[in-house]
């Protein structure tokens, strides 16, 4: 024990050096999601967040979204607490036999027109966690209709708000 204290004292912590990410791109990338959801709503977009099961690296790069460096709510972009008030489903995760019936109660709850958003390389084919008899064989797809797929473990936040732009360009 005291061995582990004092490597812990004398060794560097063991982390990747942070990106950097643009500011500018981020603004500009958000601005234009902001854009595209007010030409095909009428207003911002509101997103609703499901963990099918995820290791949680997911939702971390999804809850930077909200962070002080991203901060999108300025742009409109909100996450909502309720299905009912939420234009996009975004779901991580493998899909867990457990969380099945709640995704599908989630998503009948949500108004149209809904969209679902597959977020990571797990919720995408079941990924690394395709072979486990936990999960829901075929990822989210397999228990509601997804819209977009992205990929990556995981997809970083700048690839969340790409995504979320071609889904609302797809859908003009
Ligand atoms: S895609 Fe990667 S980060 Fe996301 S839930 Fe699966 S294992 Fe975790």
């Amino acid at each position: 024990m005291r061995k582990h204290i004092f490597q812990g004292l004398i060794r560097a912590p063991l982390t990747e050096t942070a990106p950097s990410p643009d500011g500018a791109t981020t603004a500009e990338l958000a601005q234009a999601v902001e854009r595209a959801a007010r030409r095909r709503l009428g207003r911002s977009l509101s997103i609703r967040a499901v963990d099918g099961g995820s290791c949680n690296g997911c939702e971390l790069e999804i809850h930077a979204l909200n962070n002080a460096f991203y901060d999108l709510e300025r742009f409109g972009l909100r996450f909502v607490a309720s299905p009912r008030h939420a234009d996009v489903l975004l779901v991580t995760g493998p899909l867990t036999r457990n969380m099945r019936e709640a995704l599908e109660r989630t998503w009948r709850a949500t108004p149209d027109p809904r969209w679902v958003v597959a977020v990571g390389d797990c919720a995408a084919d079941g990924g690394m966690f395709a072979d486990s008899p936990a999960c829901v064989a075929g990822g989210v797809g397999a228990a509601v209709p997804v819209d977009l797929h992205i990929r990556g473990c995981p997809p970083r936040p700048m690839d969340l708000l790409r995504g979320l732009l071609a889904l609302l360009q797809q859908q003009a």
